[in-house]
Protein backbone atom coordinates (compact mmCIF):
# COMPACT_ATOMS: atom_id res chain seq x y z
CA UNK A 1 0.00 0.00 0.00
CA UNK A 2 1.11 3.56 -1.24
CA UNK A 3 0.87 6.11 1.14
CA UNK A 4 -0.63 9.29 -0.33
CA UNK A 5 -2.45 9.91 3.30
CA UNK A 6 -1.03 13.44 2.87
CA UNK A 7 -1.84 14.18 -1.03
CA UNK A 8 -5.10 14.82 -2.65
CA UNK A 9 -5.56 12.14 -5.14
CA UNK A 10 -6.99 13.01 -8.37
CA UNK A 11 -8.43 9.61 -10.57
CA UNK A 12 -8.11 10.33 -13.98
CA UNK A 13 -4.85 13.00 -15.94
CA UNK A 14 -7.12 14.15 -18.33
CA UNK A 15 -7.38 18.09 -18.91
CA UNK A 16 -9.24 18.42 -15.59
CA UNK A 17 -6.86 16.50 -13.72
CA UNK A 18 -4.17 17.34 -14.69
CA UNK A 19 -5.22 21.57 -14.40
CA UNK A 20 -6.20 20.45 -11.18
CA UNK A 21 -2.62 19.05 -10.64
CA UNK A 22 -1.43 22.28 -11.73
CA UNK A 23 -3.40 24.29 -9.91
CA UNK A 24 -3.11 22.35 -6.35
CA UNK A 25 0.69 22.79 -7.13
CA UNK A 26 0.91 25.85 -7.38
CA UNK A 27 -0.23 26.37 -3.52
CA UNK A 28 2.78 23.84 -2.76
CA UNK A 29 -0.66 21.34 -2.00
CA UNK A 30 0.65 17.36 -2.18
CA UNK A 31 -1.06 16.06 -5.26
CA UNK A 32 -0.98 12.62 -7.15
CA UNK A 33 -2.64 11.91 -10.48
CA UNK A 34 -3.78 7.84 -11.22
CA UNK A 35 -3.85 7.36 -15.07
CA UNK A 36 -4.91 4.19 -15.96
CA UNK A 37 -3.57 4.63 -19.53
CA UNK A 38 0.33 3.99 -20.00
CA UNK A 39 1.11 7.07 -21.24
CA UNK A 40 -0.53 10.56 -21.99
CA UNK A 41 -3.14 11.06 -23.93
CA UNK A 42 -1.96 10.94 -27.49
CA UNK A 43 -5.64 11.41 -29.61
CA UNK A 44 -4.79 14.01 -32.37
CA UNK A 45 -7.93 16.03 -32.09
CA UNK A 46 -8.71 19.71 -32.22
CA UNK A 47 -9.81 21.64 -29.63
CA UNK A 48 -10.98 25.30 -29.04
CA UNK A 49 -10.23 26.92 -25.89
CA UNK A 50 -12.25 29.97 -25.21
CA UNK A 51 -12.00 33.35 -23.04
CA UNK A 52 -13.31 31.72 -19.78
CA UNK A 53 -10.88 28.97 -20.04
CA UNK A 54 -8.31 30.79 -20.83
CA UNK A 55 -8.31 33.00 -17.88
CA UNK A 56 -8.18 30.34 -15.73
CA UNK A 57 -5.08 29.01 -17.46
CA UNK A 58 -3.49 32.87 -17.69
CA UNK A 59 -3.88 32.59 -13.65
CA UNK A 60 -1.91 28.89 -13.72
CA UNK A 61 1.03 30.59 -15.83
CA UNK A 62 0.29 28.77 -18.84
CA UNK A 63 -1.10 31.36 -21.05
CA UNK A 64 2.24 32.15 -22.91
CA UNK A 65 2.56 28.59 -23.28
CA UNK A 66 -0.91 28.23 -24.83
CA UNK A 67 -0.42 30.88 -27.19
CA UNK A 68 2.72 29.54 -28.21
CA UNK A 69 1.34 25.90 -29.65
CA UNK A 70 -1.82 27.15 -30.46
CA UNK A 71 -3.39 29.40 -33.64
CA UNK A 72 -5.73 32.79 -33.20
CA UNK A 73 -7.55 33.20 -35.91
CA UNK A 74 -9.47 36.64 -35.97
CA UNK A 75 -12.22 35.80 -37.93
CA UNK A 76 -14.76 33.25 -37.43
CA UNK A 77 -17.19 32.42 -40.63
CA UNK A 78 -20.90 31.15 -39.98
CA UNK A 79 -22.07 29.51 -43.55
CA UNK A 80 -25.38 27.66 -44.63
CA UNK A 81 -24.09 25.17 -47.08
CA UNK A 82 -22.03 27.44 -49.67
CA UNK A 83 -23.44 31.15 -48.68
CA UNK A 84 -21.89 33.14 -45.99
CA UNK A 85 -24.74 33.85 -42.64
CA UNK A 86 -22.32 35.88 -40.34
CA UNK A 87 -18.92 37.10 -39.76
CA UNK A 88 -17.67 38.05 -36.79
CA UNK A 89 -14.84 38.37 -34.41
CA UNK A 90 -13.31 34.79 -33.04
CA UNK A 91 -12.36 35.01 -29.46
CA UNK A 92 -11.36 30.90 -29.65
CA UNK A 93 -7.59 29.93 -29.49
CA UNK A 94 -7.56 26.54 -31.33
CA UNK A 95 -5.03 23.65 -30.80
CA UNK A 96 -4.12 19.52 -31.28
CA UNK A 97 -5.18 18.42 -28.03
CA UNK A 98 -2.42 16.31 -27.33
CA UNK A 99 0.11 19.82 -26.90
CA UNK A 100 -2.90 21.51 -24.14
CA UNK A 101 -2.35 17.89 -22.32
CA UNK A 102 1.69 17.69 -22.81
CA UNK A 103 1.57 21.55 -21.40
CA UNK A 104 -0.50 20.61 -18.66
CA UNK A 105 1.44 17.44 -17.78
CA UNK A 106 4.95 19.85 -18.10
CA UNK A 107 3.74 22.24 -15.62
CA UNK A 108 2.55 19.88 -13.22
CA UNK A 109 5.36 18.08 -12.79
CA UNK A 110 7.96 20.99 -13.15
CA UNK A 111 5.58 22.22 -10.30
CA UNK A 112 6.41 19.06 -8.31
CA UNK A 113 3.29 16.91 -8.81
CA UNK A 114 3.66 13.26 -9.83
CA UNK A 115 1.79 10.92 -12.08
CA UNK A 116 1.27 7.11 -11.87
CA UNK A 117 0.56 5.72 -15.28
CA UNK A 118 -1.19 2.23 -15.76
CA UNK A 119 -3.22 2.68 -12.41
CA UNK A 120 -6.44 2.33 -13.03
CA UNK A 121 -8.73 2.49 -10.33
CA UNK A 122 -11.13 -0.33 -9.09
CA UNK A 123 -12.61 0.69 -5.82
CA UNK A 124 -12.22 3.07 -3.23
CA UNK A 125 -13.56 2.40 0.65
CA UNK A 126 -14.54 5.77 1.24
CA UNK A 127 -14.02 5.24 5.61
CA UNK A 128 -10.95 3.86 5.11
CA UNK A 129 -9.98 6.66 2.51
CA UNK A 130 -8.25 4.01 0.38
CA UNK A 131 -8.33 3.45 -3.25
CA UNK A 132 -7.80 0.17 -5.11
CA UNK A 133 -6.21 -0.27 -8.37
CA UNK A 134 -6.78 -3.03 -11.30
CA UNK A 135 -3.14 -3.88 -10.82
CA UNK A 136 -3.56 -5.03 -7.28
CA UNK A 137 -2.06 -2.14 -6.02
CA UNK A 138 -3.59 0.33 -3.55
CA UNK A 139 -3.07 4.09 -1.81
CA UNK A 140 -3.87 5.83 1.36
CA UNK A 141 -5.14 9.15 0.29
CA UNK A 142 -6.40 12.63 2.02
CA UNK A 143 -9.44 13.56 -0.39
CA UNK A 144 -10.19 12.01 -4.04
CA UNK A 145 -10.83 13.93 -7.05
CA UNK A 146 -12.37 12.15 -9.50
CA UNK A 147 -11.63 13.23 -13.32
CA UNK A 148 -12.25 9.99 -14.81
CA UNK A 149 -14.50 11.37 -17.21
CA UNK A 150 -17.77 10.61 -19.31
CA UNK A 151 -17.47 6.93 -18.33
CA UNK A 152 -16.52 7.54 -14.56
CA UNK A 153 -16.40 4.57 -12.39
CA UNK A 154 -16.49 7.27 -9.71
CA UNK A 155 -19.67 8.30 -10.61
CA UNK A 156 -21.09 4.91 -11.14
CA UNK A 157 -20.27 3.87 -7.82
CA UNK A 158 -21.31 6.64 -5.59
CA UNK A 159 -23.31 8.98 -6.76
CA UNK A 160 -27.03 8.62 -6.89
CA UNK A 161 -27.47 9.01 -10.57
CA UNK A 162 -25.85 6.21 -11.33
CA UNK A 163 -27.15 5.44 -15.43
CA UNK A 164 -24.69 5.04 -18.01
CA UNK A 165 -23.83 7.24 -20.37
CA UNK A 166 -26.21 7.18 -22.75
CA UNK A 167 -25.92 7.79 -26.58
CA UNK A 168 -27.19 11.77 -27.40
CA UNK A 169 -28.13 10.91 -30.71
CA UNK A 170 -25.46 12.93 -32.42
CA UNK A 171 -22.14 10.76 -34.36
CA UNK A 172 -19.42 13.17 -35.67
CA UNK A 173 -16.58 12.50 -37.51
CA UNK A 174 -13.19 14.04 -36.91
CA UNK A 175 -9.50 14.46 -38.63
CA UNK A 176 -7.61 17.15 -39.93
CA UNK A 177 -6.33 18.66 -43.37
CA UNK A 178 -4.11 20.91 -45.21
CA UNK A 179 -6.01 24.39 -45.82
CA UNK A 180 -4.47 27.86 -45.92
CA UNK A 181 -7.98 29.06 -44.79
CA UNK A 182 -6.81 31.01 -41.52
CA UNK A 183 -10.74 31.32 -40.45
CA UNK A 184 -12.93 29.61 -38.13
CA UNK A 185 -15.90 28.28 -39.73
CA UNK A 186 -19.09 26.70 -39.23
CA UNK A 187 -21.44 25.72 -41.65
CA UNK A 188 -24.95 24.59 -40.92
CA UNK A 189 -26.99 22.06 -43.43
CA UNK A 190 -30.33 19.65 -42.79
CA UNK A 191 -29.66 17.97 -39.59
CA UNK A 192 -25.72 18.45 -39.89
CA UNK A 193 -23.12 20.56 -39.40
CA UNK A 194 -19.19 20.97 -39.82
CA UNK A 195 -17.03 23.22 -37.81
CA UNK A 196 -13.03 23.01 -38.85
CA UNK A 197 -10.04 25.38 -37.63
CA UNK A 198 -6.55 25.94 -38.00
CA UNK A 199 -4.09 24.76 -34.82
CA UNK A 200 -1.15 26.24 -35.88
CA UNK A 201 0.98 27.78 -38.57
CA UNK A 202 1.71 24.80 -40.82
CA UNK A 203 -1.60 25.06 -42.42
CA UNK A 204 -2.90 21.67 -40.39
CA UNK A 205 -6.82 22.46 -39.91
CA UNK A 206 -9.28 19.93 -37.66
CA UNK A 207 -12.54 19.64 -38.84
CA UNK A 208 -15.58 17.83 -37.08
CA UNK A 209 -18.66 16.89 -38.93
CA UNK A 210 -21.90 15.76 -36.41
CA UNK A 211 -24.60 14.56 -37.95
CA UNK A 212 -28.38 13.53 -36.16
CA UNK A 213 -28.32 10.28 -36.53
CA UNK A 214 -30.10 7.02 -34.48
CA UNK A 215 -27.15 4.52 -35.79
CA UNK A 216 -25.69 4.54 -32.64
CA UNK A 217 -21.84 4.28 -32.64
CA UNK A 218 -19.44 3.88 -30.76
CA UNK A 219 -18.05 6.28 -27.75
CA UNK A 220 -14.19 6.30 -28.26
CA UNK A 221 -11.57 8.73 -29.87
CA UNK A 222 -9.89 5.20 -31.58
CA UNK A 223 -12.37 3.95 -34.02
CA UNK A 224 -11.79 4.28 -37.39
CA UNK A 225 -13.97 5.88 -39.93
CA UNK A 226 -14.42 5.82 -43.41
CA UNK A 227 -13.44 9.40 -45.72
CA UNK A 228 -15.93 8.63 -48.95
CA UNK A 229 -18.94 8.03 -46.08
CA UNK A 230 -18.26 11.38 -44.43
CA UNK A 231 -17.86 13.59 -48.14
CA UNK A 232 -21.19 11.64 -49.32
CA UNK A 233 -22.73 12.85 -45.96
CA UNK A 234 -21.10 16.12 -46.71
CA UNK A 235 -21.48 16.79 -49.94
CA UNK A 236 -24.31 19.84 -50.13
CA UNK A 237 -22.21 21.78 -46.81
CA UNK A 238 -19.35 22.84 -49.59
CA UNK A 239 -19.48 21.99 -53.17
CA UNK A 240 -15.62 21.94 -52.71
CA UNK A 241 -15.59 19.40 -50.36
CA UNK A 242 -13.93 16.87 -52.83
CA UNK A 243 -11.19 19.20 -52.97
CA UNK A 244 -10.90 19.96 -49.73
CA UNK A 245 -10.61 16.93 -48.19
CA UNK A 246 -7.86 15.55 -50.69
CA UNK A 247 -5.67 16.23 -47.88
CA UNK A 248 -7.57 14.43 -45.30
CA UNK A 249 -5.71 12.14 -42.82
CA UNK A 250 -7.23 9.66 -41.17
CA UNK A 251 -10.94 9.77 -40.07
CA UNK A 252 -11.87 8.92 -37.10
CA UNK A 253 -16.02 8.65 -36.28
CA UNK A 254 -17.60 8.07 -32.63
CA UNK A 255 -21.05 8.34 -30.85
CA UNK A 256 -21.62 11.09 -28.74
CA UNK A 257 -23.14 10.42 -25.46
CA UNK A 258 -24.39 12.29 -22.25
CA UNK A 259 -25.03 11.47 -18.69
CA UNK A 260 -27.96 13.14 -17.06
CA UNK A 261 -27.40 16.41 -15.02
CA UNK A 262 -26.65 15.46 -11.36
CA UNK A 263 -28.26 17.22 -8.20
CA UNK A 264 -24.87 17.32 -6.31
CA UNK A 265 -21.34 16.62 -7.18
CA UNK A 266 -19.57 15.80 -3.48
CA UNK A 267 -19.95 13.10 -1.63
CA UNK A 268 -18.34 12.62 1.52
CA UNK A 269 -14.48 12.85 0.43
CA UNK A 270 -15.22 12.41 -2.71
CA UNK A 271 -15.43 15.37 -5.39
CA UNK A 272 -16.03 15.46 -9.28
CA UNK A 273 -14.97 17.41 -11.75
CA UNK A 274 -15.01 17.71 -16.13
CA UNK A 275 -16.25 15.27 -17.60
CA UNK A 276 -17.38 12.78 -14.56
CA UNK A 277 -19.47 15.40 -13.42
CA UNK A 278 -21.12 16.99 -16.55
CA UNK A 279 -20.25 15.50 -19.82
CA UNK A 280 -21.15 18.27 -22.36
CA UNK A 281 -22.28 17.65 -25.92
CA UNK A 282 -19.12 19.65 -27.79
CA UNK A 283 -21.32 22.28 -29.24
CA UNK A 284 -20.50 25.15 -27.77
CA UNK A 285 -16.60 23.85 -27.60
CA UNK A 286 -17.30 23.88 -23.72
CA UNK A 287 -16.27 20.83 -22.11
CA UNK A 288 -12.74 21.51 -21.68
CA UNK A 289 -13.17 25.22 -20.81
CA UNK A 290 -15.87 24.09 -17.97
CA UNK A 291 -13.64 21.93 -17.02
CA UNK A 292 -10.45 23.91 -16.65
CA UNK A 293 -12.98 25.80 -14.51
CA UNK A 294 -14.22 23.25 -12.37
CA UNK A 295 -10.29 22.53 -11.73
CA UNK A 296 -9.19 25.97 -11.01
CA UNK A 297 -12.16 26.40 -8.85
CA UNK A 298 -11.16 23.37 -6.36
CA UNK A 299 -7.67 24.30 -6.34
CA UNK A 300 -8.08 28.05 -5.64
CA UNK A 301 -10.49 26.98 -2.53
CA UNK A 302 -8.28 24.44 -1.48
CA UNK A 303 -5.46 27.30 -1.34
CA UNK A 304 -8.05 29.59 0.84
CA UNK A 305 -9.21 27.68 2.68
CA UNK A 306 -6.22 25.61 3.34
CA UNK A 307 -7.83 22.01 2.91
CA UNK A 308 -10.58 22.35 4.93
CA UNK A 309 -12.58 19.57 2.39
CA UNK A 310 -15.77 20.48 3.66
CA UNK A 311 -15.21 23.91 3.60
CA UNK A 312 -14.00 23.85 0.01
CA UNK A 313 -16.46 21.33 -1.23
CA UNK A 314 -19.75 23.11 -0.37
CA UNK A 315 -18.54 26.06 -1.76
CA UNK A 316 -17.25 24.45 -4.50
CA UNK A 317 -21.06 23.04 -5.08
CA UNK A 318 -21.94 26.35 -4.68
CA UNK A 319 -20.14 27.94 -7.54
CA UNK A 320 -20.45 25.26 -9.67
CA UNK A 321 -22.88 23.04 -9.59
CA UNK A 322 -25.52 25.36 -11.30
CA UNK A 323 -23.37 26.88 -13.96
CA UNK A 324 -22.18 23.58 -14.78
CA UNK A 325 -25.36 22.19 -14.94
CA UNK A 326 -26.27 25.33 -17.02
CA UNK A 327 -23.77 25.05 -19.88
CA UNK A 328 -24.46 21.63 -20.42
CA UNK A 329 -28.07 22.37 -21.17
CA UNK A 330 -27.19 25.06 -23.46
CA UNK A 331 -24.97 23.00 -25.23
CA UNK A 332 -28.06 20.73 -25.72
CA UNK A 333 -30.58 23.15 -26.89
CA UNK A 334 -27.48 24.41 -29.35
CA UNK A 335 -27.66 21.31 -30.91
CA UNK A 336 -31.20 21.19 -31.70
CA UNK A 337 -30.41 24.93 -33.27
CA UNK A 338 -27.49 23.29 -35.47
CA UNK A 339 -29.46 20.26 -36.44
CA UNK A 340 -32.89 21.84 -37.80
CA UNK A 341 -34.54 20.11 -40.78
CA UNK A 342 -37.50 21.83 -40.88
CA UNK A 343 -37.00 24.26 -43.77
CA UNK A 344 -39.11 27.04 -42.14
CA UNK A 345 -37.57 26.53 -39.13
CA UNK A 346 -34.19 26.67 -40.88
CA UNK A 347 -35.18 29.91 -42.88
CA UNK A 348 -35.95 31.55 -39.17
CA UNK A 349 -32.50 30.57 -37.65
CA UNK A 350 -30.41 31.43 -40.26
CA UNK A 351 -32.70 35.41 -40.55
CA UNK A 352 -31.59 35.88 -36.95
CA UNK A 353 -27.75 34.75 -36.97
CA UNK A 354 -27.84 37.06 -40.03
CA UNK A 355 -29.47 39.65 -38.84
CA UNK A 356 -29.05 40.23 -34.82
CA UNK A 357 -26.55 39.96 -32.19
CA UNK A 358 -28.04 36.70 -31.21
CA UNK A 359 -24.67 34.51 -31.75
CA UNK A 360 -22.25 36.97 -30.35
CA UNK A 361 -24.47 37.94 -27.39
CA UNK A 362 -24.99 33.64 -26.43
CA UNK A 363 -21.50 33.11 -27.01
CA UNK A 364 -20.32 36.47 -24.88
CA UNK A 365 -22.42 35.15 -21.86
CA UNK A 366 -20.36 31.85 -21.45
CA UNK A 367 -16.98 33.26 -22.28
CA UNK A 368 -17.62 36.52 -19.64
CA UNK A 369 -17.27 34.22 -16.71
CA UNK A 370 -14.20 35.21 -14.62
CA UNK A 371 -13.58 32.25 -12.72
CA UNK A 372 -10.70 33.51 -10.52
CA UNK A 373 -12.87 36.92 -9.92
CA UNK A 374 -16.24 34.95 -9.10
CA UNK A 375 -14.20 32.50 -6.53
CA UNK A 376 -12.78 35.20 -4.69
CA UNK A 377 -16.11 36.99 -4.83
CA UNK A 378 -17.74 34.04 -3.38
CA UNK A 379 -14.65 33.82 -0.66
CA UNK A 380 -15.50 37.24 0.61
CA UNK A 381 -19.50 37.32 0.90
C1 LIG B 1 -16.20 16.06 -30.72
C2 LIG B 1 -15.76 16.75 -29.49
C3 LIG B 1 -15.15 17.99 -29.63
C4 LIG B 1 -14.84 18.71 -28.49
N1 LIG B 1 -14.31 19.95 -28.65
C5 LIG B 1 -14.11 20.71 -27.56
C6 LIG B 1 -13.63 22.04 -27.71
O1 LIG B 1 -13.35 22.52 -28.80
N2 LIG B 1 -13.48 22.81 -26.57
C7 LIG B 1 -13.77 22.31 -25.34
O2 LIG B 1 -13.65 23.07 -24.34
N3 LIG B 1 -14.19 21.03 -25.16
C8 LIG B 1 -14.37 20.22 -26.24
N4 LIG B 1 -14.80 18.95 -26.08
C9 LIG B 1 -15.02 18.39 -24.72
C10 LIG B 1 -13.73 17.95 -24.05
O3 LIG B 1 -13.01 17.08 -24.88
C11 LIG B 1 -14.01 17.23 -22.73
O4 LIG B 1 -15.00 17.93 -22.02
C12 LIG B 1 -12.74 17.16 -21.88
O5 LIG B 1 -11.78 16.39 -22.53
C13 LIG B 1 -13.04 16.57 -20.51
O6 LIG B 1 -11.84 16.39 -19.81
P1 LIG B 1 -11.78 15.43 -18.55
O7 LIG B 1 -10.39 15.52 -18.06
O8 LIG B 1 -12.86 15.78 -17.60
O9 LIG B 1 -12.11 13.99 -19.10
P2 LIG B 1 -11.25 13.07 -20.10
O10 LIG B 1 -10.55 13.89 -21.10
O11 LIG B 1 -12.16 11.99 -20.56
O12 LIG B 1 -10.14 12.43 -19.15
C14 LIG B 1 -10.43 11.38 -18.25
C15 LIG B 1 -9.13 10.69 -17.88
O13 LIG B 1 -9.38 9.72 -16.86
C16 LIG B 1 -8.73 8.50 -17.21
N5 LIG B 1 -9.49 7.44 -16.54
C17 LIG B 1 -10.74 7.01 -16.85
N6 LIG B 1 -11.11 6.03 -16.00
C18 LIG B 1 -10.08 5.85 -15.13
C19 LIG B 1 -9.86 4.97 -14.03
N7 LIG B 1 -10.79 4.07 -13.64
N8 LIG B 1 -8.69 5.05 -13.36
C20 LIG B 1 -7.73 5.95 -13.73
N9 LIG B 1 -7.88 6.78 -14.79
C21 LIG B 1 -9.04 6.74 -15.48
C22 LIG B 1 -8.78 8.46 -18.72
O14 LIG B 1 -7.82 7.58 -19.26
C23 LIG B 1 -8.50 9.94 -19.05
O15 LIG B 1 -7.13 10.22 -19.10
C24 LIG B 1 -15.09 18.17 -27.20
C25 LIG B 1 -15.63 16.89 -27.06
C26 LIG B 1 -15.98 16.18 -28.20
C27 LIG B 1 -16.58 14.82 -28.03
Amino acid sequence: MHDFSSYIGIIGGGISGLTLGCSLRKYGINTVIFEKEPNLHDEGAGISISPNGLIALEHLDLKNELEKSSYKSSKAILKYNNSLLLEMDSPVYTMNRRNLINILYKKFIDLGGEMLFDSELKDIDIEKKECLFTNSSSSKIRHFIASDGIKSLVREKFFSNRSQPIYSGYSAWRGFIRSENPNVEITFSSNKHLVSYPINNDLKRSFTGIIKSNEQVTESWREKGNLETFIEYFEETDNKIHEIFESAEDIYKWGIFVRPPLKSIIKKNITLIGDAAHPMVPFLGQGACIAIEDAYTFGYLCHELKCEFDKVQKMYQLLRLKRDNKIQKISLNQGKLNHLKNPFLVFLRNQLMKKTDIVSNRLKAIHNYDVHEETIKSLTN
